[in-house]
């Protein structure tokens, strides 16, 4: 039975104020003006509990890991791998051994394409990507491609910036042997139906990799839910270091795949006679990792699972509501990506400005946004545009940054249009 000072009123409704207040860097200044920072879709901003966790290792516990008897190295190697079961926890994972570390999301793709791609793929063989991927989830397969002779198919997308998952599932064939796609578009924030699409891809016998960059800040990711084969994802979006990021792999794929880099740690034992590799997952972590970034990462997962994961989540879908609202109402925005199911992602132009005046014109104002081709070239490519402008949330944000953006907007209207 209940108690009866327990209250069933509904949660609180998420404090951003009180969260800005773990973030010193959101006090600067920006051209005598307070910052208002909406790129962290590019990277996000670290927390205190971070900040503080990254010093902390390096003042006390530093030391290589892995290959010491003394006490720092016991220290360092306690705190890189109770890291990774951190980030086990953190994404469901089945297993630590299933968490290999990497630089970020890019490293962790062009560990597949080699580790996996490379010793399989041959001519007639195909893999199925999006149109809507980030250059890190195009152009480590067009090197595949020129390596093995497989090919690369690109499923198309709408106007709304959606995947068209009919034509997608017409590209599924028995040639398929990947599936690489976004889980979140950075360029238009589209969230992909990924559950028909990795049970189609599965269905052909083809394996999925998601690019899970955009995704991980903004949902919770359970992989043995989602049923992927790999997934990769990095700190730095994350509210955590640069330098760090995460590649899941199934155990059974990652144990039949050879290593992708020689050096010290991925080895059992080493003659010039012949070389034995080291279990998962030190088998891909050659050379010294960066074990701060892991701690630091580590750190970020506490930090947003004390704040609540679905709240934050819920919050920015607030915003990302609120700003395209106030966006459609201005005559000469064009809001670029209008899916029906988007993540904290908002793509515009204005009309008749180039988006690099119009991102100088809002820094002027303070206000960070991102402008260019987001490293997605074909998206720009397919909406005609050279750039788009683009502002993006993060758990530090308010409805105050949105207002200050509208407002920022109305400045760069007098001044260049
Ligand atoms: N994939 C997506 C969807 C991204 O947004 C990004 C970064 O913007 C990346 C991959 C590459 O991430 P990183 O530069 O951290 O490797």
């Amino acid at each position: 039975m209940m108690a009866a000072n327990v209250s069933l009123a509904a949660p609180p409704p998420f404090d951003a104020e009180r969260v800005r207040g773990d973030f010193p860097i959101l006090d600067t200044m920006v051209n005598g003006r307070p910052l208002v920072y909406l790129d962290s879709a590019a990277s996000a901003q670290r927390p205190l509990a971070v900040l503080r966790a990254v010093e902390d290792y390096e003042t006390h516990s530093h030391a290589n890991v892995h290959r010491g008897v003394h006490a720092l190295s016991q220290a360092a190697t306690a705190a890189y791998e109770g890291a990774r079961e951190r980030v086990r926890r953190f994404i469901n994972a089945r297993s630590a051994r299933e968490i290999i570390f990497v630089r970020g999301t890019t490293e962790a793709i062009n560990l597949i394409a080699q580790a996996w791609g490379r010793p399989r793929l041959r001519a007639g063989d195909q893999i199925l990507i999006s149109a809507l991927e980030h250059h890190a989830n195009i152009v480590p397969w067009q090197m595949l491609c020129e390596q093995t002779g497989c090919t690369l198919k690109v499923a198309p997308i709408n106007r709304r910036g959606e995947l068209q998952l009919e034509e997608f599932l017409k590209l599924l064939g028995p040639h398929t042997r990947l599936v690489a796609v976004a889980h979140v578009s950075n360029a238009l924030g589209t969230v992909l139906p990924l559950k028909p699409l990795i049970e189609a891809a599965h269905a052909h016998g083809a394996l999925v990799l998601i690019d899970g960059a955009q995704a991980v800040p903004h949902a919770r990711l359970d992989v043995r839910a989602l049923g992927a084969d790999f997934y990769a994802f990095s700190g730095h979006k994350l509210y955590g270091p640069t330098g760090i990021g995460v590649l899941y792999g199934r155990e059974e794929l990652l144990t039949a795949m050879p290593p992708w880099q020689g050096g010290g740690d991925m080895i059992l034992t080493v003659s010039f006679e012949k070389t034995t590799y080291n279990e998962l997952p030190w088998k891909f972590e050659a050379g010294t990792p960066n074990m701060s970034g892991a701690v630091g990462l580590a750190a970020a997962m506490d930090y947003l699972e004390g704040l609540g994961v679905e709240a934050i989540a819920a919050h920015e879908q607030r915003l990302l509501q609120l700003a395209t609202a106030e966006l459609a109402r201005l005559p000469d925005i064009e809001i670029i990506g209008t899916a029906a199911h988007k993540a904290s992602v908002l793509s515009f132009t204005m009309k008749g400005v180039h988006p690099h005046d119009l991102g100088t014109i809002l820094d002027a104002e303070g206000v960070a946004v991102r402008t260019g081709h987001h490293c997605a070239m074909p998206v720009m490519t397919f909406f005609g545009l050279p750039a788009t402008a683009r502002a993006s949330f993060g758990c530090y944000n308010t409805e105050r940054d949105v207002a200050s953006l509208v407002q920022a907007l109305g400045k760069a209207r007098e001044v260049l249009a």
